[in-house]
């Protein structure tokens, strides 16, 4: 069964392959199956931005679609960036950059309470036009200086205590096994599977 992924990003879909290994299910991206509607992602939280996408694609096809929506909260900013991580500092800032405004936004805010989580929901519309979301996070603390390689957007200031590393430092297995994503994706492939 196609499950078709609101995203033109190939690793998403590797991602979500590998665990929807051993279903019915196959994830395509939308653009492989030939949908390519513009969206206007103008919800006010996490969860109506994935239906929003994940409505659009289904709208021309009637199939299994799923949509994600992701980004970083911070505590002391009464959860900004939010859904607007992508676009913090504008459209065309480098990451360096949002990681300066956010030091900047953050000044006299003692170390203990630079606590952050990063939020995915996902949402699923299936065949019939029922649908359903999920949302998990992963909790952190932002550093002031950029540690690690690996992963990507604010994965180098995101400070998890208990591994004593940033996102950016974590391999792919280690940072799926506690992510946002990695949570709600395993959480949705179960509520996928529910009859
Ligand atoms: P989107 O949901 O793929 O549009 O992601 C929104 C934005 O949130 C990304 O562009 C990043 O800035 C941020 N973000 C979401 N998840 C992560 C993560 O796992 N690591 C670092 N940044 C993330």
């Amino acid at each position: 069964m196609r499950f078709i992924i609101a995203t033109g990003n190939k690793d998403k879909v590797r991602e979500i392959n590998e665990i929807l290994a051993g279903t019915e299910f196959e994830a395509v991206s939308m653009k492989e199956a030939g949908f390519n509607p513009e969206i206007i992602e103008d919800g006010s939280t996490f969860e109506e931005n994935a239906l929003i996408k994940a409505k659009a694609v289904h709208a021309l096809c009637n199939e299994y679609v799923m949509a994600d929506d992701s980004g970083l909260c911070i505590d002391a900013l009464d959860g900004a960036p939010g859904i607007y991580s992508a676009r913090f500092c504008g459209e065309d800032s480098t990451y360096p950059e949002k990681f300066a405004k956010i030091n900047e936004m953050l000044e006299g805010v003692p170390d203990e309470k630079r606590t952050a989580h990063f939020t995915c929901a996902i949402a699923v519309v299936r065949p019939d036009g029922s649908s359903f979301t999920v949302e998990e996070y992963f909790n952190g603390v932002l550093l002031k200086e950029p540690q690690g390689e690996n992963g990507f957007g604010y994965d180098p200031i995101f400070f998890v205590p208990e591994y004593n590393m940033t996102s950016a430092e974590m391999s792919i297995d280690l940072k799926n096994s506690m992510s946002h994503r990695g949570k709600a994706l395993r959480l949705m492939v179960e509520k996928l599977l529910e009859k």
